[in-house]
């Protein structure tokens, strides 16, 4: 059990992450996550900085494709469209549903495709039950969901993640 807790690789931010070393590895899809991975809990702006960077992993090749828990499918849709990737908004993280409508979209299969996520108990775990690649990131903002904050302590005391905040949001 333990073992489906653990990501595959770590990052600070989706900015400290080396895609083209990752692209070279074989991966070309990404599932990425939402809320506390590419923008704070409930601010959906997408800041020039954030739009440049998708676009830049999208140069290397890779397709993208959000996948959230937390936010409504109008919600996923604009910042989609925004940013210019595919969305998916069936089911929930971990279970498998929620990563296969994903992995549909992207027309990606199991080796070939990472999930990038700031939580263990969706991102990760679902990740690695599917046998995807699993990366996870210090979530942006502090501000969650009173249930993420609960999961948040049960991180800690089952896989010791000691999160280090950035103080800009
Ligand atoms: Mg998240």
């Amino acid at each position: 059990m333990k073992q489906l807790l653990m990501p595959k690789m770590k990052f600070k931010d989706i900015y400290s992450i080396d895609f083209v070393l990752l692209y070279n590895m074989g991966y070309k899809n990404i599932i990425l996550d939402v809320d506390n991975t590419i923008v704070p809990w409930n601010n959906h702006n997408i800041t020039i900085r954030l739009f440049r960077h998708i676009q830049y992993i999208k140069n290397i090749g890779f397709k993208i494709c959000l996948l959230s828990n937390n936010s409504s499918k109008s919600n996923v849709k604009a910042l989609a469209d925004g940013l210019q990737v595919l969305y998916a908004h069936k089911g929930a993280k971990p279970f498998p549903g929620a990563f296969k409508v994903a992995l549909e979209e992207l027309d990606g299969c199991i080796d070939n495709t990472l999930i990038i996520g700031d939580q263990i108990f969706t991102d990760i775990l679902g990740g690695n039950i599917m046998g995807i690649g699993t990366v996870l990131v210090d979530p942006i903002s502090k501000k969650e969901f009173i249930t993420t904050k609960f999961m948040r302590l049960l991180e800690r005391i089952l896989t010791g993640r000691k999160i280090k905040y950035d103080n800009r949001y």
